[in-house]
């Protein structure tokens, strides 16, 4: 056996934080820290089904039948597309998209949910009440404010290009067994970081500082269509009809929270089929079908600490369908918690 005289140890990289994952959450949470001056990598398992690849990444205040604000909505969404815009033009490039979001009346309860919002005040810049023409018939309608989608496939891999500029991106699963934890500081391979955040979705619980946290992941499941429609909105009946441009549109999603797998079901194409088709009369052709879980918690409340005791171990996930509105107001949270 021969052996090298002058075998060289790697040298030891030195980070102020070291992050797991580079979904949505890892991704804007790192680039939070990098305007803040930090040194900071990414260790992540590149995997285009996870969450933030197949989300269809709307954004909006309003969500569900009873036309509630999301959680934060006053805070989150006055500083939201500053945030994306200076994001879009540090990357060079164009993924975040403001568009109309018209939420259709088609029952009785959310008729009588509209009413009550139209009536408080503190809706007032967040809906407006308009007609909506579905099929040629005139259909009560919201429009909803400061709404719109965030092509995720190409924020993601034109930042994870950046990282890679900036020796800042590590292709890696990464093994908690092979993490050793220091006073100030924990090590990881040839990485020495003061700290460490696990931003790896549904696997973020997966150690044992965050084991205790739980999720109640949903699938779902979105078409992409090709038809000729002149729509320039979202449209939400039951089902949401996204104009993504050159005639695609996105349609989504199902939710699901018992399902044996994260594969598109024949079941979820043919309601998400079904429920085009109350909204549009035109041919349309399915492009693509995919699903995927969402990590979703059991209060629908994002799960953003540090440990109690291992104070430079955080944690930074559980932003269930509303990834884009939650992460980058989330990530100023995290980092400004007195540890
Ligand atoms: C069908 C569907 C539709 C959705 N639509 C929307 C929408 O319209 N709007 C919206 O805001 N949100 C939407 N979402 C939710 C959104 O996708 C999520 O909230 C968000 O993407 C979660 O991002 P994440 O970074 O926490 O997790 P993930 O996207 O799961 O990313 C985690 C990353 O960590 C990596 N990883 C995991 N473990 C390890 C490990 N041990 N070592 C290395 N790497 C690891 C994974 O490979 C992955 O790259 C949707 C989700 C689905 C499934």
């Amino acid at each position: 056996m021969c052996y090298t005289q002058n075998m060289q140890k790697t040298p030891k990289k030195q980070l102020d934080y070291l992050i797991i994952g580079q979904g949505l959450a890892g991704s804007i949470l790192s680039y939070t820290l990098l305007k803040m001056g930090k040194k900071v990598a990414i260790i992540n398992r590149f995997n285009p089904k996870s969450a933030s690849y197949i989300a269809s990444g709307i954004f909006s205040p309003i969500a569900g039948q009873r036309i509630a604000k999301i959680w934060q909505a006053d805070e989150i969404f006055p500083q939201m597309s500053t945030f994306y815009k200076t994001l879009e033009k540090d990357l060079n490039c164009s993924f975040f998209h403001q568009m109309p979001y018209i939420k259709l009346l088609i029952n009785d309860d959310l008729k009588k949910f509209a009413q009550r919002r139209f009536d408080d005040p503190k809706y007032a810049s967040f809906i407006k009440r308009i007609e909506h023409s579905v099929k040629g018939k005139k259909v009560d309608a919201i429009e909803i404010q400061h709404t719109g989608w965030m092509n995720t496939n190409v924020f993601l891999d034109t930042y994870r290009a950046f990282l890679k500029t900036q020796d800042a991106y590590i292709e890696d699963w990464f093994d908690t067994d092979q993490l050793v934890m220091r006073e100030n500081e924990i090590h990881y391979k040839n990485i020495n970081a003061h700290k460490i955040i696990f931003a790896n979705g549904l696997q973020a619980t997966q150690n044992p500082f965050f084991d205790h946290h739980r999720f109640i992941p949903t699938k779902g499941e979105l078409l992409t269509v090709k038809m000729s429609a002149p729509q320039s909105a979202i449209i939400n009946g039951n089902a949401f009809v996204l104009p993504i441009g050159d005639n695609l549109f996105h349609v989504g999603a199902t939710f699901a929270r018992s399902f044996e797998n994260a594969l598109p079901t024949q079941q979820g194409k043919e309601w998400l089929c079904t429920e085009l088709e109350k909204l549009i009369d035109i041919p349309y052709e399915i492009i693509n079908h995919k699903a995927g879980i969402r990590p979703t918690t059991p209060g629908h409340r994002p799960i953003v600490e540090w440990h109690e005791q291992h104070q430079n171990v955080g944690i930074f996930t559980g932003f269930g369908a509303k990834g884009v509105s939650y992460i980058p107001y989330c990530a100023q949270q995290l980092l400004s918690i007195k540890i």
